[in-house]
């Protein structure tokens, strides 16, 4: 049965790399409006987690369900076309194109008509993108990057948006600056996954937290109890 306030939904998913069992039977689940994040160790699996909810990697055994239909063999393309956007972890921006033509990347998939009513809506949404449309992504910091990264995976309207690491590498100021721009995107009502090694940040801007050890989930509450649990804050807050 699928449960139309449940966006992207983990059911017992197992997968690895070649012999290597990895991730072994996580569930999880994003609710409709609601921001969740993946945290624990080095090496525990996240990532894992995540390129298998966004096509990457192929379920082993489990079932990943979006917008309440079974999406388990379908393809990063197709489940773009179905609404889940991706942020990809690091710089993957293009040094020498504009803003403009990152979010003309990001809009590969859409009309021309729903293009021009997206961007209109981002760039409400994000009045900093607008000023910089013909600015070369090579002469921006690495928030303002990470910025266009999102804007880029926002352009097509998605209904969820997956974060690999949306902090990683910026400066402590510059993360607050991601974190609340995310926050504007959930108020503007999409739902958010993200992997963040800083456990701490996303547990102080997420609704509800994941604590992923050896491929297996060790916790699942909502965040603000994730960070009040003493045994969460000995083992991977630290301490
Ligand atoms: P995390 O995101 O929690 O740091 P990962 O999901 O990246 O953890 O990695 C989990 C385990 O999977 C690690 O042991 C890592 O070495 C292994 N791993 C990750 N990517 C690959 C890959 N492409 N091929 C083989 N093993 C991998």
């Amino acid at each position: 049965m699928s449960d139309p306030s449940k966006i992207l939904e983990a059911r017992d998913v197992t997968t690895g790399y070649g012999n290597n069992e990895i991730v072994h039977q996580v569930s999880l689940q994003v609710n409709d409006g609601e921001s969740v994040c993946i945290i624990g160790p080095n090496g525990a699996g996240k990532s894992t987690v995540l390129k298998s909810l966004t096509g990457y990697l192929a379920c082993w055994e489990g079932e990943i369900h979006l917008n309440g239909e079974d999406v388990t063999d379908v393809s990063t393309e197709d489940l773009v076309g179905r609404g889940l956007s991706i942020v990809p972890q690091g710089n993957t921006m293009f040094p020498q194109m504009t803003v403009q033509e990152h979010l003309d990347m990001g809009a590969w998939l859409i009309d021309d008509e729903e293009k021009r009513e997206n961007t209109e809506w981002l760039l409400d949404l994000f009045p900093r993108v607008e000023e910089r449309l013909d600015q070369k992504v090579k002469t921006m910091s690495g928030g303002e990057q990470q910025m266009v990264s999102i804007a880029r995976a926002l352009i097509s309207d998605p209904d969820i948006l997956v974060l690999d690491e949306p902090s990683l590498g910026l400066a402590p100021s510059l993360v607050d600056t991601i974190f609340e721009l995310l926050r504007t995107v959930q108020d503007a009502g999409l739902s958010i996954l993200m992997v963040e090694q800083n456990a701490v940040k996303a547990l102080k801007n997420t609704d509800r937290g994941y604590v992923i050890e050896m491929g297996s989930v060790r916790f699942a509450e909502e965040s603000r109890e994730l960070l009040d649990d003493d045994e969460v804050q000995q083992l991977y807050l630290g301490g």
